[in-house]
């Protein structure tokens, strides 16, 4: 059975949560949401001494975003995300307005996975879950072996991301969150994109938008 490092480490100004899923046979590692602060994430790899062979955004709003693209010149792995927040992509000036922020390099992704599509490194295998709603593009990224999902902005402890954004949309979010993400084991430690760990179980018995 093989050991996977995790690190959850909270980037930027907007304290997205970044993660880290390493295999401590392979050494390969898993990047997901490098928003800002790569020095840091560098550190945390070097320190377990991973090597990143693939790199997942959970959606393209600037705080998730912002540093893929430096972190794929600096470990040559690509970058992975739903073609269908190419749109929130092309208005990369405006999101960074919104924050006062630096405007980023933000290239297409180098492969947009399926839904259900297998993103895998050696000892590593995570399911892509489309979950549109916070943004058109939204997934999450389930790790079954190690009971986990890395949930972006869909869903956060007792709340869910913000749907006013372009492209957000409160129906679409309620169905991923009542007909996906409910159904996954309760058990399932959820690492939102912002704020506390939580777990399927206690959200469906307590977030109000994981109920019908
Ligand atoms: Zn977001």
């Amino acid at each position: 059975m093989t050991q996977v490092i995790r690190e959850t480490l909270a980037v930027g100004l907007l304290s997205c949560n970044c993660t880290i899923l390493g295999d401590e046979t392979s050494r390969e590692a898993i990047v997901v949401d490098p928003g800002y602060d790569v020095p840091k994430i560098l550190a945390l790899l070097a320190k377990h001494q991973l090597t990143v062979k693939q790199i997942v955004v959970t959606h393209a709003h600037i705080d998730h975003i912002a540093s893929a693209q430096s972190m794929r010149q600096i470990t040559g792995a690509p970058i992975l995300y739903n073609q269908a927040d190419l749109p929130l992509v092309a208005m990369m000036d405006i999101q960074a307005s919104w924050f006062d922020l630096a405007v980023p390099e933000v290239q297409p992704p180098d492969h947009s996975p399926a839904d259900g599509e297998k993103v895998a490194v050696c000892g590593i295998i995570g399911t892509v879950l489309y979950t549109p709603g916070h943004s058109e593009g939204s997934i999450c990224l389930y790790v079954p072996a190690e009971t986990l999902l890395l949930a972006g902005d869909t869903l956060f402890a007792g709340g869910v991301g913000r749907t006013d954004f372009p492209g957000g949309d409160e129906g679409k979010l309620q169905a991923s969150l009542r007909e996906r993400l409910a159904a996954l084991p309760g058990e399932t430690v959820v690492v939102p994109g912002h704020g506390p760990e939580t777990t399927i179980e206690i959200e469906r018995d307590s977030n109000p938008w994981m109920q019908s």
